[in-house]
């Protein structure tokens, strides 16, 4: 068998038939062994232009380019490749296309595929030790294997939304993400959350997109709604169970177990109680797995009447999202409400009087029944992106990553 049916068969460099191959060990060329293969263009290949596809005839030159190709065997390889530019007639003078390397990438698509293969799974820093590539050089093949996969986002046949924002870096600044609740597809992710910073989403959508929304998931969010209520006519507002049940965390739960610990103080058994409960208190109770958590939730909820009323009423809320007639629900919430206000429980008071206007955006979810988790479960992925691609500065690159992280199931 020829050299070159070797290369052929294992799917190597098309167009291309192998020269000198050199090998250096450990030490020679650097801390890792390497190879070096020279990679000749074959003479009667038919050409085609990078610039349109089309076919030419002419080679303008041939330079020698370095390109990284994945590690064969335990040698980081390089190849080395006689580069042809043609003269096409269209475009001038071009780089001839390759079917296994972009026009100016220094690493074969396979390579690149790898790489954001790995990236998918593993920090920036991992996958750069791995191959031994620079951070910046894995940064910017990630991204352009991610803007090459995704292509631009598909926004059509969308007749429900869900929006959110998330920090971008730690409280200062914020960017929103928009996602087709039903398939879980990221549609737009903008820099900022104010009104004037989603609407290009909406000039994107046209207003025949706009039109056919008829229901957007938020929090309650007065930017958000209002320039959804300028958009999309048909759009009913629906409010999210996630950030109703954290806002609940924050103005209920947090002060009244403040309050109550504090009143504990000196009572040491209560005090060690009251010790980490924040978690138990915030958790969903069907999380909780240990029989240790669960007595000690229960511990604590025993040793306090208004904690226990506060977490009740928190169990109860929750199930507004429940229900599948808008009459039920409505009088759920109404007995709800009499609780909260008779609980003598000042925050608590204050939470159900403030939520009280939201009501309907919280009863529209029976008629549309989007994934209350979707929000929080989206939240908690861009916190773990973040972590993993720490150190980015890079807008388009973090909003390509959790593009990807959705890309819609079909
Ligand atoms: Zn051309």
């Amino acid at each position: 068998m020829s050299g070159s049916e070797i290369t052929r068969l294992l799917g190597g460099w098309e167009g291309y038939r192998v020269g000198t191959v050199q090998r250096f060990e450990a030490g020679e060329k650097g801390p890792q062994a390497e190879i070096w293969i020279e990679l000749l263009p074959l003479k009667r290949r038919r050409m085609r232009c990078s610039g349109c596809g089309e076919l030419v005839s002419k080679v303008h030159d041939i330079k020698e380019r370095w390109i990284r190709e994945l590690p064969l065997l335990d040698a980081k390889t390089w190849l080395l490749v006689w580069r042809r530019r043609v003269r096409c007639p269209g475009c001038g003078t071009k780089l001839e296309e390759l079917p296994w390397v972009g026009r100016y990438s220094r690493v074969t698509k396979r390579l690149a595929e790898s790489v954001g293969r790995l990236c998918q799974v593993a920090s920036i820093k991992h996958v750069a030790t791995f191959f031994s590539m620079s951070w910046w050089s894995v940064k910017a093949v990630d991204k352009q294997y991610l803007a090459e996969k995704l292509g631009p986002p598909d926004i059509g046949n969308v007749n429900a939304i869900a929006m959110d924002e998330f920090a971008i870096q730690k409280g200062h600044r914020y960017a929103t993400v928009i996602v087709e609740p039903y398939i879980k597809r990221v549609l737009w992710v903008g820099r900022g959350r104010s009104r004037e910073s989603i609407r290009p989403f909406f000039e994107l959508l046209g207003p025949t997109g706009c039109q056919a929304i008829k229901a957007v998931a938020m929090d309650m969010n007065g930017a958000y709604e209002a320039e959804v209520r300028a958009w999309c006519p048909d759009a009913e507002i629906v409010y999210d169970l996630f950030h109703v049940v954290m806002k609940y965390g924050r103005e209920v739960i947090d002060p009244v177990r403040r309050a109550e610990a504090k009143r504990a103080e000196g009572d040491s058994r209560t005090r060690k109680v009251f010790k980490g409960a924040r978690w138990l208190l915030l958790r969903n109770k069907r999380n909780i797995e240990s029989v240790d958590d669960r007595i000690r939730l229960y511990d604590l909820l025993d040793a306090n009447r208004n904690l226990m009323k506060v977490y009740v009423l928190k169990e109860d809320l929750k199930q507004l999202w429940d229900f599948h007639y808008p009459k039920a629900a409505k009088r759920f919430w109404k007995d709800w409400y009499r609780r909260a206000m008779q609980s003598g429980i000042e925050p608590l008071r204050r939470f159900a009087k403030r939520l009280k206007p939201y009501v309907p955006g919280i009863l529209a979810h029976c008629r549309h029944r989007l994934h209350t988790s979707l929000l929080e479960g989206i939240n908690n992925k861009i916190k773990v992106i973040k972590r993993m691609a720490y150190g980015f500065r890079d807008d388009a690159y973090f909003f390509l990553k959790i593009r990807a992280a959705f890309p819609g199931i079909p």
